[in-house]
């Protein structure tokens, strides 16, 4: 080193040669970083990488264990030579879907209460499919759920990840409700799940009291609060009160600058389940969506031939209540463009996993709903993927930037031009793994 000094000392001459040596050993460096084991290099595909930028034309993403390691244009990004290539030329990748308020595992045909470690793998297998790659499930998760949520953050994953608020809680005495919460915080659930609605009268609503003191004591256990809700005047009580996620939409009426307020001030999250108004009525008749390949794929004809049993249909058109979803689905549609356009945190969700509310094809039909409600598909991919993520806080997920988890579609078709494109799935991937 001394030598080297000395060197410098003499001429400026051989400084510049010494510099441009280093650059040039730091640049070869970096050309030959190689991976060990194995690295997968998913070339030529448009990317929207989740967040709200320009989405990168001739993209290269690496993934390494699982996770994303480098992204970019292939002039920004070298190709490892020990690479797996994915030609994905012409397509078009985006991170895999998060449906924001799912319920896993419960449902076997069309009967509930159903609930059991492999109904969760096999629900959990069946949205991965569908390129939906996380499901946050508000309520009705067993142990089981906490325990496959716990064992997700390995690179050997091949189902979709799982997010759970454990046992809802319900009832009007105090004792009880904080025993619940504290059960779910025990097992450290991801949110504390409320419900504060009346079905359009036919059941009690939960108390101001009650929820108030529900609110504190998920806040105390430093949880996050889910509230299932359909009033204007609920939302603005549980809002003041403290809710920290609206799991549905405002669907009595339009919402009005106080609302919008409580929701920014707060940046609390708002889920629209607009398919789940959908499942209220849609069996009053024969779908359109049961001639749809897409949806036919993974559903057994025995339930298609149930929900289209004529004394079930006539029940459906005969319900003033179930008739009056048509309506609050207007409304919905209504308010969630509205809030929107005020810049409130719209997660995509559905309700989905109910006898009726099909996994995996609701997710797409709900997005098209959003695109009928006006938003456009950048709000509308972002309100699924790392604006989910980032309003939930979901670690890890949402967007394919360097550090986060290798979940991700390859379309066929852009999802920019129009969002029924998600459907033209070519192939998903979970922590780097190909499900289908
Ligand atoms: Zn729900």
């Amino acid at each position: 080193m001394s030598q080297t000094f000395e060197i410098n000392k003499t001429t400026k001459f051989n400084m510049k040669i010494i510099w441009f040596s280093l650059l040039f050993i730091i640049l070869l460096g970096s050309c030959q970083k190689r991976y060990e084991g194995k690295v997968i290099a998913f070339v030529g595909a448009k990317l929207i990488n989740g967040t709200k930028t320009d989405p990168i034309k001739n993209s290269i993403l690496l993934i390494h264990e699982g996770k994303v390691v480098d992204v970019g244009t292939t002039n920004e990004v070298t190709l490892p030579d020990n690479a797996q290539i994915i030609d994905a030329t012409g397509k078009y990748i985006m991170p895999g879907i998060i449906n924001a308020h799912g319920h896993i595992g419960g449902t076997e045909g069309l009967k509930g209460g159903k609930y059991s470690r492999a109904n969760v793998i096999r629900d959990l297998k069946l949205n991965a499919s569908y390129g939906i790659t996380t499901v946050v499930s508000l309520g009705g998760d067993g142990q089981a759920s906490f325990d496959i949520r716990n064992q997700q953050n390995t690179k050997d994953l091949k189902r979709s990840r799982l997010f759970v608020a454990g046992d809802i809680v319900v009832g009007n005495e105090i004792e009880k409700v904080i025993k619940t919460v504290d059960k779910n915080a025990n097992n450290k659930a991801d949110f504390i799940k409320i419900r504060v609605d009346d079905n359009l009268g036919v059941s009690n609503k939960m108390p101001k009291d009650i929820y108030e003191a529900i609110i504190n004591r998920t806040h105390e256990k430093n949880l996050r609060l889910a509230s299932h809700l359909y009033y204007l005047e609920d939302a603005k009580s549980l809002l003041k009160v403290g809710t920290d996620y609206i799991a549905h939409s405002i669907r009595d009426q339009e919402v009005d600058e106080e609302v919008i307020q409580l929701m920014l001030e707060k940046e609390v999250p708002y889920c629209p389940t607009l398919m789940r108004e959908v499942s209220t009525y849609v069996y009053e008749n024969r779908p359109a969506f049961f001639d749809d390949p897409f949806f036919l794929k993974s559903v057994d004809q025995e339930i298609l031939t149930a929900l289209q049993d004529s004394a079930r249909q006539k029940r459906i058109q005969n319900s003033e209540r179930l008739q009056s979803y048509k309506t609050a689905l207007k409304m919905a549609q209504k308010n969630l463009k509205v809030l929107a356009d005020k810049g409130v945190n719209i997660v995509m969700g559905t309700d989905s996993g109910p006898a009726g509310r099909f996994q995996g094809y609701f997710e797409h039909q709900e997005l098209q709903l959003m695109e009928e409600a006006g938003l456009t598909p950048e709000q509308i991919i972002y309100s699924a993927t790392g604006g989910a993520a980032k309003a939930l806080q979901l670690k890890g997920i949402g967007t394919l930037e360097k550090g986060n988890w290798g979940d991700l579609i390859i379309l066929d078709k852009d999802p920019l031009k129009s969002i029924v494109n998600t459907t033209s799935i070519s192939s998903v991937w979970i922590a780097g793994n190909k499900i289908q």
